[in-house]
């Protein structure tokens, strides 16, 4: 952690987010129609990395994860795990990522009760039978305070990373002291499941960036156009089909670098990785159109700036993954 001393007290940056939670969920008593209690937070975590561990994107010092904590009754797990199962899936395929997924049972030496343990694990393996993909046990592999389904992505190039997570935990709500009261009057204590989908979002984009090999989708892509023009009486053109671009949804930018040739400023566009390239001269000024061509010099030629619109805005709707699309 990175702590420091304000007049006499040690402050420290927020490492995670499972004791905020905590201390959220025990603001008040709680009943048990309140349950699942499900908080999610993409707040800045801090983690004071020993400066040999930092690399790129994937190992940071500051970062947010898509964290999320639910707060449940032990019968509700099943259900509850079974949702995260499912938001996993949708988020994945959004992304053209395929998953393997193992539920990590007790541990040799493990804080809690055998009959919580052996309830809670058979919950997970019943919501893992009804997702329906297919999945391992890995015996002994669960964490001393509760079992977990360990999920592990394959990128494009069906290497293996470890993002998401979805964890029991049965200690943390003992350790916080944390209860509701039941539909009979009695005070009992939840149980919490920590779930993250993309995991850190730094790691995310630093795997996205593997995966399509800096060529990022038109629709993912930061950079998905760019107008040149061939010269300076065309600068105002190129920067109004701009406009009408960007106000029609699109990342776009305009090259005038006086110091650049029409040429330089296109290939730097094309080592930039922006999708595509719209050149524009006298005749596209006239004709209202654009000239166009890709990041790998497919010069796919003239269209009027709104066939140009309608074709991004297909291309964005179809969340093709693949980097070369048909214009
Ligand atoms: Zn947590």
């Amino acid at each position: 952690m990175f702590s420091f001393d304000v007049e006499k007290e040690t402050f420290a940056l927020k490492p995670m987010n499972c004791p905020g939670h905590c201390l959220m969920f025990d603001q008040r008593s709680r009943s048990w129609r309140e349950l699942p209690l499900r908080l999610a937070d993409f707040g800045v975590l801090h983690r004071n990395e020993l400066s040999g561990a930092l690399t790129g994107l994937t190992r940071v010092r500051r970062f947010q994860q898509d964290d999320a904590h639910i707060f449940c009754a032990v019968d509700q797990i099943r259900q509850e795990i079974l949702a995260a199962l499912n938001f996993l899936k949708h988020v994945y395929s959004v992304f053209g990522f395929s998953f393997q997924l193992v539920l990590s049972t007790r541990p040799e030496k493990f804080l809690g009760e055998m009959g919580m343990w052996n309830e809670a694990e058979k919950q997970l393996a019943e919501s893992l039978n009804e997702f329906g993909c297919q999945w391992k046990e890995n015996p002994g592999d669960g964490a001393f305070y509760g079992p977990k389904i360990d999920i592990t992505i394959l990128d494009a190039l069906r290497r293996p990373h470890q993002c998401a997570t979805i964890q029991l935990d049965f200690q943390l709500p003992i350790r916080f002291n944390l209860g509701y009261v039941s539909e009979s009057g009695e005070k009992k204590r939840p149980v919490i499941i920590h779930r993250a989908i993309l995991g850190s979002v730094e790691r995310m984009i630093a795997i996205l960036t593997e995966s399509c090999g800096g060529k990022w989708p038109f629709w993912l892509s930061p950079r998905q156009c760019i107008v040149i023009p061939v010269g300076t009486p065309f600068h105002d053109y190129a920067f109004k089909v701009k406009d009408q671009l960007y106000s029609a949804g699109f990342m776009c930018d305009v090259d005038v670098d006086p110091g650049d040739t029409m040429n330089k400023k296109i290939r730097n566009a094309q080592l930039a990785q922006y999708n595509f390239i719209l050149v524009v001269g006298e005749k596209e000024h006239s004709g209202g159109t654009v000239n166009v061509r890709t990041r790998d010099n497919v010069v796919h030629g003239e269209f009027s700036v709104e066939a140009v619109i309608q074709k991004f805005q297909s291309l964005k709707d179809k969340q093709l993954f693949d980097s070369e699309v048909d214009f």
